[in-house]
């Protein structure tokens, strides 16, 4: 049965509230770190394993498009790193430069960007679905000075924009296109495998402390221009503590997090947080197929899953015939991030999966999870948890010229803000040091997300504050009327925005994709207003609906309503070309 709540046998109560900044001191202390000391993401999430009795525990198993696997251990982890560290320096590249990769889910990838991190450089990860002009546009940016990447990629998206990319000293190529007639027509780069075989095998020992920059993301671009968002080594207490406490990972975890390393949740969670817990993580190198996940889930007994709501959806999509007879017996806790997620997606996962999905709220520029429904915890389908250990929370109005105002009364909208201060919090927007100070105000991090804390403080997600649609009088948030929408079982996904009108200010109109065979005609349409105004009020529910085959998406997956809306105006679709 439905019920708001999703009560948790194990501990119903919250954890006693921690003062931050002695929470963080105890995370250190864990790590047997210190702020202002020795501090690398590698040592800590590769090489004190490997010096330990866990070094022959497999860190990852690499699955390949072909149904090939490959264990790589903690200690073998180790050597690798260590001389691509080797190489880095043997190069001439200098602590600080910027390592940029462009390859899928190989192993190779997994190398770099942890000996880069070991060697003091700071590492970029580009999404392998990027075309050209991205790719060129974020190593230009941050002067990217090493790119690893395979010979197929560096083809199609590099070769032709080399020559305008004069920072990029070095090109590593992983040979994907099968020997010695790759590597000649491949001018002015180093084969991967003969470079690395070549470089010392020393044991590194890394010199950064935890402000040193290690990290540079760039955002999704879902409201405009992607930022790169920089953060330093420090970050890693972040990860360690939140993969434990909001995803419930522990040592003897077997982990799958299937966000692309490209994205700040694959690097923070799917390469350096479960290392840093020291379990083993499931690397899939091949794109979503709903059946080949379910075999995964199964056959490597994952016990943590973590995911993103565009999986779920087309997970849901598939319809329930793939999901017969199939059981997890292994799995233990699902959880989510990047987009909000439907309720419905919820009760999905305790009907389908036979565990609820975890919804949590993080951002590119937190580093790290910051509000979290967990393990413990009773889950509110619809709501997003509450603020992890050693992050405090406040909802504010924000008043030109006035500083934010903190706001106490439950259920009220405001912008989502953070007491500055944990350690994963981002340390600059590259380029652009204006925009980066006005994201803070009285030691407040504003977040740019509506949300509202009910009374028992929990937080729910209402929209971006550039997408929320105030229609006569009313806040509207997209995500309460795209939650309504999937509840009808012909809807697979909807996005919602608010069109100018002249009487409301705004009117709601929803873009709805029907799952498969379901005909698309006005008695649907008619039905899908009546069921939002009988579940939302004539006030919120949308006055359109428009059928669509498909909803734009960023390259990470998450519904660009700014699109939907331009393209509804007929407004040009913005200026973000350059790094999309
Ligand atoms: P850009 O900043 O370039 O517009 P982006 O904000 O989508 O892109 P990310 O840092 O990848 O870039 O995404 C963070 C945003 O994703 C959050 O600010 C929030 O709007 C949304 N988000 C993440 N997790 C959740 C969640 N659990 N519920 C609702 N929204 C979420
Ligand atoms: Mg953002």
């Amino acid at each position: 049965m439905r019920t708001a709540v999703i009560p948790k046998s194990r501990n119903p109560s919250s954890p006693p509230p921690v003062d931050a900044a002695a929470y963080w001191a105890g995370i250190a202390r864990e790590l047997a770190v210190s702020g202002d000391g020795p501090l690398n993401i590698a040592q800590l999430a590769v090489d004190r394993h490997a010096a330990s009795a866990k070094a022959d525990k497999t860190a990852f198993r690499f699955l390949d498009e072909a149904g090939g696997r490959r264990d790589v251990s903690y200690r073998e982890l180790a050597a690798l790193t260590d001389r691509f560290a080797n190489l880095l320096g043997a190069l001439g590249v200098k602590k600080g430069e910027c390592v940029f990769v462009l390859c899928g889910r190989i192993p190779e990838l997994y190398v770099a960007v942890l000996g880069a991190l070991k060697f003091g450089a700071v590492v970029s990860p580009l999404f392998q679905a990027f075309g050209p002009e991205p790719v060129r546009a974020r190593i230009a940016q941050a002067q990217g000075s090493v790119l690893v990447t395979t010979a197929s990629a560096y083809r199609r998206k590099v070769a032709p924009l080399r020559d305008a990319l004069p920072s990029l000293q070095h090109v590593l190529v992983v040979d994907d296109l099968g020997g010695e007639m790759a590597q000649e027509s491949l001018p002015n780069t180093l084969d991967w495998t003969t470079a690395l075989a070549a470089a010392a095998a020393t044991p590194v020992v890394p010199d950064t402390t935890a402000a040193d920059p290690a990290l540079l993301h760039f955002t999704s671009g879902t409201t405009g221009t992607p930022k790169g968002a920089l953060h330093g080594h420090g970050a890693v207490l972040t990860h360690y503590a939140t993969a434990r406490y909001a995803l419930d990972l522990r040592p003897d975890d077997i982990f799958w997090c299937t966000a692309d390393p490209g994205w700040v949740t694959g690097m923070s969670y799917g390469i350096l947080a479960p290392l840093v817990i020291g379990a083993t993580s499931i690397v899939d190198a091949a794109d979503f197929d709903a059946a080949r996940w379910l075999v995964i889930l199964a056959a490597e007994r994952v016990n943590v899953w973590y995911t993103a709501p565009t999986a779920i959806r087309m997970l849901m999509k598939a319809g329930p015939a793939l999901f017969a007879g199939r059981r997890f017996p292994d799995l233990r806790f699902i959880a989510s991030v990047g987009e909000p997620l439907n309720p419905e997606a919820v009760w999905w996962g305790v009907e389908t999966l036979g565990l609820p999905i975890h919804d949590n709220w993080w951002q590119t520029e937190t580093g790290g999870i910051m509000i979290a429904n967990t393990a413990k915890n009773d889950l509110k389908p619809g709501a997003m948890g509450r603020p992890v250990p050693g992050v405090v929370a406040h909802v504010v109005r924000r008043v030109a010229g006035q500083p934010p105002e903190r706001i106490a009364t439950p259920d009220t909208v405001g912008e989502l803000a953070l007491e500055t201060g944990w350690p994963s919090m981002f340390r600059g927007y590259l380029g652009q040091p204006e925009r980066y100070r006005e994201c803070f105000a009285e030691g407040l991090y504003l977040s740019g997300d509506l949300v509202r804390r009910d009374a028992d403080g929990d937080y729910w997600f209402v929209g971006r504050r550039d997408d929320v649609i105030k229609s006569a009088g009313h806040l509207i948030g997209p995500f309460e009327v795209e939650s309504v929408l999937m509840e009808h079982p012909a809807v697979a996904e909807a996005g919602v925005i608010g069109k100018p009108d002249p009487l409301a200010g705004e009117s709601v109109k929803a873009f709805v994709v029907l799952k498969r065979d379901v005909v698309a005609d006005e008695t649907l349409r008619r039905e899908l207003l009546a069921h939002a105004r009988r579940r939302l009020g004539a006030a919120v529910a949308p006055k359109e609906i428009a059928f669509a085959e498909c909803l734009p998406h960023t390259r990470s997956g998450k519904i660009m309503r700014r699109l939907l809306k331009a393209r509804e105006l007929g407004l040009p679709e913005g200026d973000s070309s350059a790094l999309e």
